[in-house]
C-alpha cells in the first residue's frame, strides 16, 4: 500500500470506491431521504451521480494531473528544465456539513486521495444514516492506514482539529470556519474553506420575468433552500415586482402542486433548531405566498416575504431555508447599498438581457461565483473553481482543481551543466552595469 507514491494504487483504491458507491447507490438514496425526505431525483442529481461523475474524471485524468509538469524556464537560469511536481500534503482531514452530505463528504476524500494523501473524514452528525453508509463503504474500499471515516459532533470535531495534520479542508458555516482556521493557525496547517453568506438574486428591467422565475424557483427551493449557493434574496427593478410575484407563484405550483406537503419532490428542514430558527424568521405579515409550517414534520412550505426591513431577522442572517424575500431597488444606488450592507457572498445572480449591466455588476462586486439568467448551475461545471472570497471561503476547488488544491506544488529547476555563465558570482567588481543591462534586455 504505497498511495503516496504509486499512482496505480490510488487508481486501484478509486475504481474500488466506484464500485461500491455504485452497487449502493439505492442505500445512498434511501439514507438521504431518511435524513430529511431528500427527494431521490435531487438525491440522484446532486449527491450519487454528481459523485459518480467525478469519480469518472478523475480516475480517468490521474495520472496527467499527478504527472510533473515542465514549464518554460527562466532566461536567467539558462540552462535548465523547470518542473512542477505535485506532492502530496500528508495527512489531511475533511469535515464536512449535512445539506449535501454524500458529495461534499465523497468530492473532497476522491481529490485527496487521488492527490496521494493519507485522509481522515469527519461527515456531519445531523445525516447519521448517510455518515453511516459513508463509513460504511470506506471501510470496505480503503486500507484503515489509508482513509478513515470518524463519525460524531462538535466534541469529536475538536478533538481531530486538536491534532496537527497537513491540510484541513472544511465545508460548513462561517461561524464554525472561523474556529477551523484559529485551529490550523496552531500549527499553520493550511486550509480550505468552503463557507456561506447572503447570495443576491438581481432582476433586472430587461429580464425574461418568466424564465427567471422558473430557474429562480428551482435554485431557491432545490433541498428546500439548504443550499449554500441558494438566491438567498432577490432584488428586483420595482415596476417589474407585481408581475414578477405572479409569475414565482405560479412556477411554485407548478413544481411542487397545491399541497406542497404532499409533495415528493419537496425535501424537509434537517432538524429542529434550524427548523425553529427558519419559522422565527417568518415575519408573517409580509408573507406573499406559503408560510405554512409544521413542526413535528420539520416541514416549512416555500414562502414568499415581501419588503422586509434589512433589519429584520430575514435579511440579518444567511436563510438557508425555502424563505425567499423579495425587496425593490430603483437606482442602481439602491443595489448597491444593499449589497455592501453584507459581506462578500459566496453566489451571485444577475437576470437581465442588459449585458453591460450584467457585466457591470461582475466587475463592480466580489463574490465566489455565480450566474447570468440562471442559479446555481456553475456549481455543475468541472472547468470552473468553486469556492468563495472574504468570508464566504478561502481556496475553490472541482476538476483538476480539487486535485491541485491537496498537492503541494513543488517547484524545481534542473541546471544544466554544459555551461556556466560567470556573471552572478563574487567578486561583482565591474558586473553591475552589465547585469543591468541584460536584466533589462530580460
Ligand atoms: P456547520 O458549520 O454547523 O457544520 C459543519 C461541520 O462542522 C459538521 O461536520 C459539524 O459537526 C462541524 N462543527 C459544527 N460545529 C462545530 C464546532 N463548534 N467546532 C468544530 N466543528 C463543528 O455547518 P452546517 O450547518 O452543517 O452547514 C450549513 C452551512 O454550511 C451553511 O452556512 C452553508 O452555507 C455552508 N455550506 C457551504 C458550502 C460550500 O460549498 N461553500 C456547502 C454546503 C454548506
Amino acid at each position: 500500500m504505497d498511495y503516496k507514491n504509486d499512482i496505480g494504487y490510488r487508481k486501484q483504491t478509486l475504481k474500488k470506491l466506484l464500485y461500491n458507491i455504485q452497487k449502493n447507490e439505492d442505500l445512498i438514496v434511501k439514507a438521504l431521504y431518511d435524513d430529511f425526505k431528500k427527494p431521490e431525483f435531487e438525491a440522484v442529481l446532486t449527491e450519487t451521480n454528481y459523485v459518480i461523475s467525478d469519480l469518472k474524471d478523475t480516475i480517468k485524468n490521474i495520472s496527467k494531473w499527478a504527472k510533473p509538469k515542465r514549464v518554460f524556464p527562466s532566461l536567467l537560469n539558462f540552462p535548465s528544465t523547470d518542473y512542477i511536481y505535485k506532492e502530496p500534503y500528508g495527512r489531511v482531514l475533511i469535515i464536512s456539513p449535512w445539506n449535501y452530505p454524500f458529495q461534499l463528504a465523497l468530492c473532497p476524500l476522491i481529490a485527496a486521495v487521488a492527490a496521494g494523501n493519507k485522509v481522515t473524514v469527519k461527515p456531519s452528525e445531523l445525516t447519521p444514516h448517510t455518515s453511516a453508509i459513508i463509513a460504511k463503504i470506506v471501510e470496505k474500499t480503503f486500507h484503515i492506514n489509508h482513509v478513515e471515516v470518524v463519525e460524531g459532533g462538535v466534541e469529536v470535531s475538536n478533538k481531530l482539529l486538536a491534532e496537527r495534520w497537513d491540510y484541513i479542508f472544511f465545508t460548513g458555516s462561517v461561524s464554525v470556519g472561523k474556529i477551523v482556521a484559529k485551529a490550523a493557525a496552531e500549527n499553520l496547517t493550511p486550509v480550505t474553506l468552503e463557507l456561506g453568506g447572503k447570495n443576491p438574486c438581481v432582476v433586472d428591467e430587461s429580464a425574461d420575468l418568466k424564465l427567471a422565475a422558473k430557474r429562480i424557483v428551482w435554485g431557491k427551493f432545490i433541498n428546500a433552500g439548504q443550499t449554500c449557493i441558494a438566491p438567498d434574496y432577490i432584488l428586483i427593478q420595482k415596476n417589474m415586482k407585481v408581475n414578477f410575484i405572479t409569475f414565482l407563484i405560479e412556477e411554485i405550483i407548478k413544481a411542487y402542486g397545491k399541497k406542497i406537503d404532499k409533495s415528493p419532490d419537496f425535501a424537509r428542514i434537517i432538524n429542529t433548531k434550524n427548523w425553529v430558527r427558519l419559522d422565527q424568521m417568518i415575519e408573517r405579515d409580509k408573507i406573499i405566498f406559503g408560510g405554512e409550517t409544521n413542526h413535528d414534520k420539520l416541514y416549512i412550505s416555500p414562502t414568499l416575504i415581501e419588503e422586509p426591513s434589512l433589519e429584520s431577522a430575514v435579511m440579518r442572517e444567511e436563510i438557508f431555508g425555502p424563505i425567499l424575500p423579495i425587496l425593490t431597488y430603483e437606482t442602481e444606488n439602491d443595489i448597491h447599498n444593499i449589497i455592501t450592507k453584507y459581506e462578500k457572498p459566496l453566489a451571485f445572480y444577475i437576470f437581465s438581457e442588459n449585458n453591460s449591466f450584467a457585466k457591470k455588476l461582475i466587475q463592480k462586486y466580489s463574490f465566489g461565483g455565480g450566474a447570468v439568467n440562471d442559479t446555481v448551475i456553475h456549481f455543475s461545471n468541472k472547468r470552473l473553481p468553486f469556492g468563495g472570497v472574504g468570508q464566504s471561503g478561502i481556496g475553490a476547488y472541482h476538476g483538476q482543481m480539487s486535485f491541485d488544491t491537496f498537492s503541494h506544488h513543488k517547484s524545481i529547476v534542473k541546471k544544466g551543466n554544459w555551461l556556466d555563465l560567470p556573471m552572478r558570482y563574487a567578486p561583482y567588481k565591474d558586473k553591475l552595469a552589465s547585469i543591468k543591462r541584460i536584466l533589462d534586455w530580460l
